[in-house]
C-alpha cells in the first residue's frame, strides 16, 4: 500500500483500485493556459465543480495532484447519507429550527444530486439503496426513535424508520446492537467508479484535466489568478476552486486552520459465499454503528464484506491496518474470525470542529469547500454544484452553507494536532466502555 501523498500516478492498492470499471487517463499539464475557472483537486468536490462549470458554459481547467479521484473520493465507505453529519436534533439547537431545516433539504437535495448524475451519466457504480444506523449502548436507541419522531414531525419526513433489538439482530445476524435507524432513502456505491463517471462527464462537457499536476502556489490580483504548478507551468484564470479537502496542506493558510485531515481505515474481505454475505446485512444496505470513531460496513457484489472503522492522525498510514479493522469485524461478527481480507487501505479525510463542512470565498476570485467530517459524497457533490452556481451567478444553498459558523482548531495549523488528538483519543477510549 501507498502510504505516499506526494505526486503518485498509481492508485493505493485497494478493493475500488482493483474493481474500477472506468479506466481514465489524462495528461499532466505541460504548457501555460488560460481559463475562466481554475480546480485544484480533482475529487468530487473538483469534479462536480468542473462538470457543472463546463455545463454552464466556463472554461475550466482541472489540477490534480496524483490521479483523479486518488484522494478520499476513491477510497471511502461509499455511504451517501441523507441530512447532515449532525442529526437535525443538534442542527436545531445549533442554529434553530429555520436554519436546521434549509439544511435538511440541501442534505436531501445533495443525496438526489448524487442519484441524478449517476443516471443522466449512466455512472456504473454499484449504486444501492439505505443505510442503517446501529445503537452500540441501549440508551442511544432513545436518541434514533426522538430523530425518527422529530422528522416526521416537523420535516414531514416518514423515510426514516426505528428499528427495535430483535429487528436489528434479524436484520445484521449480530446480536450486539439495541437499536437503529433505517434511512430508507440513503445510498451506498462504489466511490471511485461514482467519482470516475463524474470526471468523464467533465471531460466530456469540456472541462480540461490534468493529473500529475500539482499546484504549488497561486497569487491573484485584480485580474485573475495565477496558479503555478511543481511541473513548472501556469493556469492563468479569472476565478480559482480549491477542492483538496484532508490533502490541502499548507496550500492555503488562511483556511487550514479550520480542518483537521485525520486518516480512515477500510477492509474488504475475501469473498465470503452468498449464503454469508446474505447473512451479515440481510437486505443489503449499508451500516454504520453509533460509536464516536465509528465502524461502517457493506457487502459488495461479488460477497465481500467492505468494513471501515479505526483512525489516526499522523500523515503517513499505519502498516497494520488489516489486523486493526479485523479486530472491529470480529466484536461485531465472531463467525468471521477465519475470513481472509483481501484488501486493506486508507485516506485522508478533513473534519471540522462542529462536523458542519466549511463553504466559503476569499476575496472574490477564490471559492473553497471542504472539511465534509465523513459526509462528503453528497455534500461534495453537492458543493461542486454550489459553487459552480455562485460563480455564474448567486447561489442560495452555497449562502447558507458560507453562513455556517466555523471555528479554528485551538492552536491554528501547527499546534492544533496535540489537543485535537488527545481529544479524540479520549473520546474513542469512551467508545471501548
Ligand atoms: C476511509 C474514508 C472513508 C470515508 N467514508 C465516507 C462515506 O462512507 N461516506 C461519505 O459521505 N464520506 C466518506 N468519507 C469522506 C469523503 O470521502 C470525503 O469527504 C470526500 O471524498 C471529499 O472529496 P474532496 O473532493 O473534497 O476531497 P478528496 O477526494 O480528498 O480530493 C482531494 C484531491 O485534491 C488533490 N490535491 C491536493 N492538493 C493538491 C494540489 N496542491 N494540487 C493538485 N491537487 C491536489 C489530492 O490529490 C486529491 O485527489 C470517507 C473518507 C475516508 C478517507
Amino acid at each position: 500500500m501507498s502510504t505516499h501523498y506526494g505526486q503518485n500516478r498509481q492508485y493505493p492498492l485497494s478493493y475500488y483500485a482493483a474493481t474500477s470499471r472506468n479506466r481514465l487517463a489524462f495528461p499532466a499539464l505541460n504548457t501555460d493556459v488560460e481559463v475562466d475557472v481554475c480546480v485544484i483537486g480533482g475529487g468530487y468536490t473538483g469534479l462536480s465543480s468542473a462538470l457543472h462549470l463546463a455545463e454552464s458554459g466556463c472554461s475550466v481547467a482541472v489540477l490534480e495532484a496524483n490521479r483523479l479521484a486518488w484522494g478520499a473520493s476513491g477510497r471511502n465507505g461509499g455511504h451517501v447519507g441523507t441530512g447532515q453529519r449532525r442529526s437535525q436534533y443538534d442542527l436545531e439547537k445549533l442554529y434553530g429550527r429555520d436554519m436546521a431545516t434549509k439544511l435538511w433539504r440541501a442534505g436531501l437535495d445533495a443525496v438526489a444530486l448524487v442519484k441524478s448524475l449517476i443516471e443522466r451519466y449512466q455512472i456504473d457504480c454499484d449504486l444501492q439503496a439505505g443505510i442503517l444506523h446501529v445503537a452500540h449502548k441501549a440508551r442511544l436507541t432513545a436518541h434514533y426513535q426522538a430523530d425518527a419522531k422529530l422528522l416526521e414531525k416537523h420535516y414531514g419526513y416518514s423515510n426514516a424508520r426505528f428499528l427495535t433489538r430483535e429487528e436489528v439482530c434479524e436484520e445484521l445476524g449480530s446480536d450486539v446492537f439495541h437499536g437503529g435507524l433505517q434511512e430508507a432513502d440513503a445510498l451506498h456505491l462504489h466511490p471511485l467508479n461514482y467519482a470516475l463517471g463524474i470526471g468523464r462527464a467533465a471531460h466530456n462537457a469540456g472541462a480540461r484535466l490534468y493529473e500529475g499536476s500539482r499546484a504549488s502556489s497561486y497569487e491573484s490580483d485584480s485580474r485573475g489568478v495565477t496558479v503555478s504548478t511543481t511541473n513548472g507551468c501556469r493556469v492563468r484564470a479569472k476565478q480559482l476552486v480549491l477542492g483538496c479537502n484532508g490533502y490541502l496542506d499548507q496550500l492555503e493558510p488562511r483556511i487550514s486552520g479550520k480542518i483537521m485531515p485525520i486518516n480512515n481505515f477500510l477492509v474488504a474481505t475475501a469473498p465470503l459465499g452468498q449464503e454469508m454475505a446474505n447473512s451479515l446485512v440481510r437486505s443489503r444496505q449499508a451500516v454504520q454503528d453509533s460509536r464516536f470513531v465509528i465502524n461502517y460496513w457493506r457487502t459488495s457484489d461479488d460477497t465481500r464484506l467492505i468494513f471501515g472503522g479505526g483512525e489516526s492522525y499522523r500523515s503517513s498510514l499505519p502498516s497494520d491496518i488489516a489486523s486493526l479493522v479485523k479486530k472491529r469485524i470480529t466484536s461485531i461478527y465472531p463467525q468471521l474470525a477465519d475470513a481472509g481480507i483481501d484488501y486493506a487501505w486508507g485516506g485522508k479525510l478533513a473534519i471540522t470542529l462542529n462536523r458542519m463542512p466549511q463553504f466559503g470565498r476569499l476575496g472574490s476570485r477564490i471559492y473553497f469547500a471542504h472539511g465534509y467530517s465523513g459526509h462528503g459524497i453528497p455534500t461534495a457533490t453537492l458543493a461542486g454544484k454550489l459553487i459552480a452556481e455562485a460563480i455564474s451567478s448567486r447561489s442560495e444553498q452555497f449562502e447558507l452553507f458560507a453562513a455556517l459558523p466555523t471555528r479554528a482548531f485551538p492552536g491554528g495549523t501547527l499546534l492544533r494536532w496535540p489537543a485535537m488528538v488527545a481529544g479524540m483519543l479520549f473520546y474513542s477510549t469512551l467508545d471501548r466502555f
